[in-house]
């Protein structure tokens, strides 16, 4: 086992699957002390156990982290059972709607704001602190490449996705001098449970996706993770503030 973050606690959030699951396992591989959150808790649980069976160290907490209380609760267990958090991976996340902005719904707008944009707010709000505390620590955020431009059927999510660079811009500012370094990674299409449960309404999503993007393909999990393993590195310490694009080329056509 590789010991790049031996030692690190390093928290994620939406880790019982997709992107969050897999950069788990590559913490985990790399020596970190993992706390894994998540509404599901079977998931979530099934993804401890195949890191401990591995050797690694993770323990799983259900957290809906659009709950302030909940994301309290969390970050308190951190501060008591391992007494600091180096690294968090504010990652858990809902889809988009599928329909023009006219055709929206006011409780699908609540639903994406209330985990995309207070999700990563909430759970920004209560790391920071516990991070100062010991110096200093790197959070990185998931947004998508639908912050970086216009994303049509998917006004909501966009808009959700264009707040959690708000957030992660403001606040890599704010903190800065202090040690706790925020970014965000964007993905593009990433082969994960929320793009089948996309592709299933859409057959033809697979096909088209692939064609959005110049590399060919859709991305996997696993080029996601090792962005986040290295924005939380010591190696991108010069590195704050930034919305990180990995999406196989197709921001920049
Ligand atoms: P996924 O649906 O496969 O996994 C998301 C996980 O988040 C699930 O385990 C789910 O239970 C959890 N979750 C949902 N709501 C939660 C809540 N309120 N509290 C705690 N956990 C919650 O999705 P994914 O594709 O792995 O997506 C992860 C992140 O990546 C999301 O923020 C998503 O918006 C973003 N993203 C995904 C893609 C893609 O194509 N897959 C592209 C760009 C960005």
């Amino acid at each position: 086992m590789s010991s790049a973050f031996s030692g690190k606690v390093v928290l994620i959030t939406g880790a019982a699957a997709g992107i969050g699951k897999t950069t788990a396992e590559a913490f985990a591989a790399q020596g970190a002390r993992l706390v894994l959150a998540d509404i599901d808790a079977i998931g979530g649980e099934a993804v401890v156990a195949g890191i401990r069976e591995r050797g690694g160290e993770a323990v799983f907490s259900r957290c809906n982290v659009a709950d302030a209380e909940q994301v309290k609760a969390l970050l308190a267990m951190i501060e008591n059972d391992f007494g600091r958090l180096d690294c968090a991976f504010n990652n858990a996340g809902v889809e988009f709607e599928q329909h023009k902005l006219a055709d929206g719904d006011e409780a699908v707008f609540d639903r994406i704001m209330d985990v995309n944009v207070k999700g990563v707010w909430q759970c920004m709000r209560f790391e920071i602190p516990l991070m100062l505390k010991h110096g200093g620590g790197a959070i990185v955020n998931t947004a998508s490449i639908a912050a970086l431009g216009a994303a049509p059927k998917m006004s909501i999510y966009a808009a959700s996705k264009h707040a959690v660079l708000g957030l992660t811009r403001s606040a890599a500012v704010e903190y800065a001098k202090r040690g706790v370094r925020i970014n965000a990674v964007c993905p593009a299409v990433i082969d994960t449970e929320m793009f089948r449960r996309a592709a299933e309404i859409e057959p033809r999503k697979a096909e088209i996706a692939a064609a959005m993007h110049p590399i060919g393909r859709i991305g996997k999990a696993e080029e996601i993770a090792a962005a986040v393993l290295y924005l939380c590195s010591e190696g991108a310490g010069f590195t704050t503030g930034i919305a990180l694009p990995v999406d196989g080329g197709s921001t920049c056509i």
